[in-house]
């Protein structure tokens, strides 16, 4: 029966095409919703009793391909996926607690998770602990109500490992979940799951996205049961991932393992002619004999990778810093990471921001410290680069 071009115009073009070969890359599910033949197979899916989606917001296809991936490569039995790595974080924690627990957390964490845990949690009553991630003042900050210790496998900016087969230790001990940020080491180089980890939180948007272009966050648990409880909340919550989002991360993780490994022996390039340099008063990266926890590393890490960032401080302090920045011409100001291109970043006026000067000092971030994001370019062009600019402050 001829139709009137409004019902054509809601209707065609919805149909799976009729083909005997299959797309090479995963189709984009850009689908908020399912559509069913009946009642009957709605309440299938819905009870569990037949596969299939409903609804975006409790699950896609696409979701369920990045999911796979890093389930797999983080050796977790579920995963989550996100909209960005504050609601990878800030799910994984609500998660854990209830009205009148306790936290214990490491001192140095990312800016945001940081102030959740100090400004957010509280109207919660639940309470935080802020400690030096060490056996002695975790054991002295762990009371009869706390049940999560979470912590950054590497600091920032500083760039020390935290020694995660401690962590598991203590809370193994002390009968306490782990939660462990890894964005800054990605499974490439550290699984601190299969060190005893319950939970990894990722910001997909660092590395796993490594290409700038995509904000979100990824969970991986130890069992399935904590990523139920974690999903329950986020459907509540809301804040997912788009399928195209949730896409544009599976065609990056195929290539994260070669990323990981260039933007780090690029990093190690770097923090060996940084050390060097007599405009450089010090470097801080794992990778280097003197760093305090290049043991720690050796230890932790996979094949002799210690990511991607490092920091320094200049000799000439915040002058200097602030000329570098201006001077370099490929390397941009860019108050993150992760990305194809080397980029620089003034922690004190960008991550570390909300910090006052005795906190900033405490954290080890001076008026002269940089971080730097090692990209993966031709290292010898990005060395030049930085040979002419240093050569240039007073
Ligand atoms: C960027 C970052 C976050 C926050 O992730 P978003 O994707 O920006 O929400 C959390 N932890 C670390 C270590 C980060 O670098």
């Amino acid at each position: 029966m001829e139709k009137r071009m409004q019902t054509y115009l809601t209707h065609m073009g919805s149909k799976l095409p009729d083909s005997v070969s299959r797309p090479k890359s995963l189709p984009i599910t850009m689908s908020s919703v399912f559509d069913f033949e009946d009642v009957e197979m709605l309440d299938r899916v819905y009870a569990g009793d037949a596969p299939g989606y409903i609804y975006s917001r409790n699950g896609n296809p696409v979701h369920d391909a990045l999911k796979e991936i890093m389930s797999q490569i983080d050796g977790g039995e579920a995963s989550g996926v996100y909209a960005s790595g504050m609601a990878a974080i800030t799910l994984s924690i609500l998660a854990h607690v209830e009205t009148g627990d306790h936290i214990v957390a490491a001192n140095v964490l990312y800016g945001g998770t940081y102030s959740f845990m100090k400004n957010e949690l509280n109207r919660f009553n639940i309470d935080v602990t802020f400690v030096s991630p060490t056996i002695e003042s975790i054991t002295e900050a762990v009371r009869h109500n706390t049940r999560l210790l979470y912590v950054e496998t590497i600091s920032n900016p500083m760039m020390d490992v935290v020694d995660l087969e401690k962590m598991v230790e203590i809370c193994k001990n002390c009968g306490i979940k782990l939660i462990v940020d890894n964005t800054f080491a990605t499974a490439v180089i550290c699984r601190p799951l299969n060190l005893g980890a319950d939970v990894v939180v990722y910001s997909a948007t660092k590395y796993i996205c490594g290409h700038s272009d995509v904000t979100g966050g990824i969970v991986v648990t130890q069992k399935r049961a904590v990523m139920d409880k974690i999903d329950e909340i986020a459907a509540l919550y809301g804040p997912m991932m788009s399928p195209f989002d949730a896409w544009l991360l599976v065609r990056s993780l195929r290539t994260l393992e070669l990323r990981v490994r260039q933007h780090s022996i690029n990093a190690m390039q770097m923090a060996s002619y940084l050390e060097k340099h007599p405009k450089v008063e010090k470097v801080y990266y794992p990778g280097l004999a003197k760093s305090p926890t290049h043991e720690i590393g050796k230890k932790l890490f996979q094949k002799e990778l210690f990511g991607g960032m490092l920091s320094f401080d200049l000799k000439g302090g915040e002058t200097a810093a602030y000329q570098l920045i201006r001077d370099l011409d490929s390397i941009r100001l860019v108050p993150s990471l992760a990305g194809v291109s080397t980029t620089l970043s003034y922690p004190a006026k960008t991550s570390h921001r909300a910090l006052d000067d005795k906190e900033l000092k405490r954290a080890g971030i001076s008026a002269g410290t940089l971080r730097l994001s090692s990209g993966l370019e031709d290292f010898d062009d990005i060395v030049a680069e930085f040979e002419i600019a240093l050569n240039k402050l007073p």
